[in-house]
């Protein structure tokens, strides 16, 4: 912006800067989502079930069902984080674009992590794996640049027409 400091505009401003970096969290997001999810896929392989998507999820093992809801949760947030960071590119607004794919990939990177802890078992809490270190890592993605709860009320405004002192 303008080397001179205008305090009126410096709420706007960081507003702004948040269109840019909350896609770049919620790629942030989606890659450690996506590393969990392939040690997953592994280590369901490797117990000897198959991951099947011609198959409806319910009739198969119960980790693999769990493997296929996450994984559909993923790729609703690698493509919501898509469509914001080419928005931002192509300098179109983005302000409701990057809250989703903010929200959506923070929210999901937690849950595949949390679960990958749990179906991996005895692998997922070892420190010989870095499932438990990504666990970890994940649940800042759902903080900083705005928490999921942040996100939702910027949508939702956005949406529902609603000013920020109409909806708090
Ligand atoms: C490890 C770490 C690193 C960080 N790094 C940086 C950094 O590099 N730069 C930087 O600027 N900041 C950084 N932050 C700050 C981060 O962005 C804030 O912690 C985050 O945005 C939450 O704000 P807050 O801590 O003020 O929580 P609060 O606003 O006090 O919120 C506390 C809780 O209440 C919820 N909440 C608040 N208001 C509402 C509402 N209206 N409706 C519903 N729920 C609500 C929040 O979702 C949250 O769960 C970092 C934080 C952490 C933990």
């Amino acid at each position: 912006g303008s080397p001179e400091i205008d305090t009126k505009k410096g709420f706007g401003g960081v507003m702004q800067t948040f269109d840019n970096t909350r896609p770049v969290v919620a790629a942030m997001a989606v890659g450690v989502g996506r590393a969990a999810l392939e040690e997953m896929r592994r280590l369901i392989e490797e117990a000897g079930h198959e991951i099947d998507y011609d198959k409806p999820a319910a009739a198969q093992h119960a980790a693999v069902a769990e493997f296929i809801r996450l994984e559909s949760d993923w790729e609703a947030g690698w493509l919501l984080t898509l469509r914001a960071a080419w928005m931002m590119d192509n300098r179109e607004p983005n302000s409701v674009e990057a809250s989703m794919s903010k929200a959506k990939a923070g929210r999901t990177v937690t849950d595949i992590t949390n679960k990958a802890v749990e179906v991996g078992a005895t692998v997922g809490f070892a420190e010989t794996s870095l499932l438990e270190k990504w666990a970890r890592d994940a649940k800042i993605l759902d903080i900083f640049e705005g928490t999921q709860q942040i996100q939702q009320l910027i949508i939702a405004r956005r949406i529902l027409g609603k000013s920020s002192s109409d909806l708090r």
